[in-house]
């Protein structure tokens, strides 16, 4: 194809309705800015459709790796772009099928322009026809081995060879604001790939231990972060140093009650960083039943804290499908690095399963939990985001 670019279909946010244009304008306003170290490369609005052309001596891989990462992009094609003429496309469509084989192919037109003189299925017979003639291939409507697609525009005709899935959901920063609580583990980044995947903007926020632990989950939690920043481009992550306010934990709680009470100091102190952030949500990685310290009445003690909703993209998961997906997503091998989590500090092996309101509270009582959290609040660092890195 003599200087192709991408042509880019989105299909959910296609069915948004009255919202039509702006999700639109936020899905080219974040593929511009994930292309922006591509030098020269351009996006643009058309028709239904967006392009992306690679800018000179741009590798369209490179350009491909972005489109597979930017959310609301429903598939996309390496197309060639031809003037509004059928003779002219299908003789670029016959020189650019090159040296490729195919038992069977269909022709697929779309007209967006009906002003072009030929119907989509004139144009699927024409193209069609030449092709056959000239590669001898049978025609299968049902289930070609290859697809042809020609879409008619006003100023210009593109053409391209099957067609690369995207990763669907909507655009980030579409649904508004949550507040991940991100460990060094499994779950939680695959939780907050599913809350960004629906179109939310994901801050982080990470307890650590140290210097009574070690670094370790820290950088696991900014490295997490980092590949997550991919996906939307700009995050923010909240380190909160916990170990302190755990020393004060142990003095009043009962060690089988401490992680129901770390947890629930967590979310108390994630919500104070959501309201600050005009988030709407908190999202965690639990999962019914995964853990011991995830039975129903322990989510509902822990839970029963916060006022925002809290978001548990994983809940119907079994841990093989969360493992899965985060290798497919990349954070597996960060994950697993081995390094020490807050939440087992000072607690006993074996935390109360089936925690009950009225004792939690009871311990809590000897504490000043407003105190601690403001404290935490403040205590925290603050670190910036940002992709792709220029
Ligand atoms: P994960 O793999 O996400 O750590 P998990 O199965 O190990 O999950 P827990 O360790 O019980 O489960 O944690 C449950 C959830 O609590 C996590 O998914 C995360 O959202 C939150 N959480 C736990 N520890 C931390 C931490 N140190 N910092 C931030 N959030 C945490
Ligand atoms: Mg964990």
């Amino acid at each position: 194809m003599s200087s192709p670019s991408f042509l880019v279909h989105y299909q959910e946010i296609a069915l948004k309705g009255k919202n039509r244009p702006w999700f639109l304008a936020r899905l080219v306003r974040n593929l511009r800015q994930a292309v922006r170290d591509l030098g020269g490369t351009v996006v643009r609005s058309l028709m239904g459709r967006i392009e992306v052309v690679p800018g000179p001596g741009v590798d369209p891989d490179r350009v491909a790796e972005r489109l597979k990462t930017t959310f609301g992009i429903a598939n996309y094609s390496l197309a060639g772009r031809e003037r509004l003429d059928l003779d002219a496309i299908a003789a670029a469509v016959l020189r650019d099928l090159g040296a490729r084989e195919a038992g069977s192919f269909r022709v697929s037109a779309k007209r967006a322009d009906k002003r072009f003189p030929l119907t989509s299925p004139q144009i699927e017979r024409e193209v069609g026809g030449r092709i056959g003639q000239a590669r001898g291939w049978r025609v299968d409507l049902e289930r070609p081995e290859l697809v042809v697609h020609v879409e008619v525009l006003t100023d210009e005709a593109f053409y391209y060879f099957g067609k690369e899935r995207g990763p669907g959901g909507l655009p980030a920063g579409t649904a508004g604001r949550v507040v991940c609580l991100l460990s060094g583990g499994i779950d939680s980044p695959v939780a907050a790939f599913r809350a960004m995947k629906r179109g939310c903007a994901v801050t982080f926020v990470h307890f650590h231990s140290y210097p009574i632990l070690s670094r370790a989950s820290q950088e696991k939690a900014r490295q997490l972060v980092d590949l997550l920043t991919r996906r939307q481009l700009r995050s923010r992550l909240y380190l909160v140093p916990f170990g302190d306010l755990q020393q004060q934990v142990v003095l009043a709680v009962p060690g089988p009650l401490r992680v129901v009470v770390y947890r629930r100091l967590m979310l108390r102190i994630a919500e104070r960083i959501a309201r600050a952030r005009r988030a709407q949500a908190l999202v965690t990685g639990e999962a019914v039943g995964q853990v011991a310290s995830q039975t129903l009445e322990n989510l509902a003690v822990i839970g029963n804290v916060a006022s925002l909703p809290i978001l548990r993209p994983l809940v119907g998961m079994d841990k093989e499908e969360i493992m899965s997906e985060a290798r497919a997503l990349g954070t597996y091998p960060i994950s697993i690095v081995p390094d020490q989590d807050c939440c087992t500090l000072f607690t006993p092996r074996n935390p109360q399963t089936k925690a009950r309101r009225a004792t939690v509270e009871r311990a809590e009582a000897a504490l000043d939990i407003d105190g601690i959290v403001g404290q935490a609040v403040e205590a925290a660092a603050v670190e910036e985001f940002e992709f792709p890195d220029v």
